[in-house]
């Protein structure tokens, strides 16, 4: 059980969208209109998503991104506050805020038009964005702002010597420069399979090694494998079994999570187990944000279903 402490600095460099969902019975085809069943509109993104899931862990999150002046960037910093994330450095962009505009169907299935329109717009960061990065423990990335402001951010971090994870996600090629600043990369299986060729997930993980060195692969209800440079074999930690309702988010709960534990300074067996237990508990509930469990249930749930060490 982690015992409450000053709260972990963690800086999120991460985007912010909102979610525009159709529920149907299957996706429209190309000039065909299908009647859907329902409509939802879900605050997301995977940046926003991680500091969500940090900030209801017990991290002090500050989220360094951009939405639009409009009614669905008005809503993000809304959800944020409410999690305790501090926006500030959120930038008020003339972009439209980003969406994602999904339809899901009767099997749970998606397809997915993303718009990135104020994320976008943040391509370098402010001093004030570096000062975030130096004075926080933990940096997390991802994917779905230009990658401009990923190297940028990762850069500032290796100087002041603050922690790098990131999500590669969505997939595409990882610059050098960029993978040079990061020290833990924390794909999914299918991520780190497209990215390395390799589809056994320890396999491609070992063959990252050769590029970060740490690299952190989830198994969704396999759980997940953990691997160092310094370090031969890799380290499984099962998931915690649990009847799963929805598994949107919870790559970015555990890794949310995970931030917060590292930061604390655990090592890195008990940060595994303690994401773990926080993903478990997500994919329990419905929902992005709104399933993300806060710091005593995790401590509650961790001390009832994940073994001691
Ligand atoms: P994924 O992105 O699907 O690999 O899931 C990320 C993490 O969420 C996993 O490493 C697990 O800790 C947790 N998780 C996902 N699906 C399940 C599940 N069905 N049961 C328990 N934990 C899960």
């Amino acid at each position: 059980m982690l015992q409450q402490m000053t709260p972990a600095a963690i800086a999120v460099l991460g985007s912010c969208n909102m979610d525009v969902v159709a529920f149907a019975d299957r996706a429209p085809t190309l000039g065909e209109t299908v009647a859907g069943r329902r409509f939802a509109t879900i605050p997301g993104g995977k940046g926003a998503n991680q500091a969500i899931a940090a900030a209801r862990a017990g991290g002090a999150v500050r989220m360094i991104g951009a939405v639009g002046d409009d009614d669905f960037g008005r809503a993000l910093r809304t959800v944020l506050g409410e999690a305790q994330v501090d926006a500030g450095a959120v930038r008020a962009s003339a972009e439209p805020t980003g969406i994602a505009h999904i339809v899901v169907d009767a099997r749970g299935g998606n397809s997915i038009v993303v718009i990135p329109g104020a994320n976008g717009t943040v391509t370098s960061l402010t001093a004030a964005d570096e000062a975030i990065v130096a004075n926080s423990a933990v940096l997390l990335l991802q994917l779905e702002l230009p990658m401009e402001a990923a190297i940028a951010g990762a850069a500032v971090a290796r100087r002041a010597g603050t922690r790098v994870i990131l999500t590669p996600a969505p997939v595409q090629d990882l610059p050098p420069e960029l993978l040079a600043n990061v020290d833990l990369l924390a794909p999914n299986e299918h991520e780190i399979a497209q990215i390395t060729g390799i589809d056994e997930p320890r396999e491609a993980l070992r063959a990252m090694l050769e590029q970060v060195p740490e690299v952190v692969v989830t198994l969704g209800a396999e759980g997940c494998v953990y691997g160092a440079r310094t370090q031969g074999g890799t380290l499984h930690v099962p998931a915690p079994k649990v009847e799963a309702v929805d598994t949107t988010a919870a790559g970015d709960t555990f890794v949310g999570v995970l931030a917060v534990a590292l930061a604390e300074g655990r090592n890195m067996q008990e940060a595994l187990r303690w994401a773990s237990a926080a993903a478990a508990l997500s994919v329990q509930r419905a929902g992005a944000s709104t399933s993300m469990p806060k710091r005593e249930a995790i401590d509650a749930f961790a001390a009832l279903h994940v073994a001691p060490g």
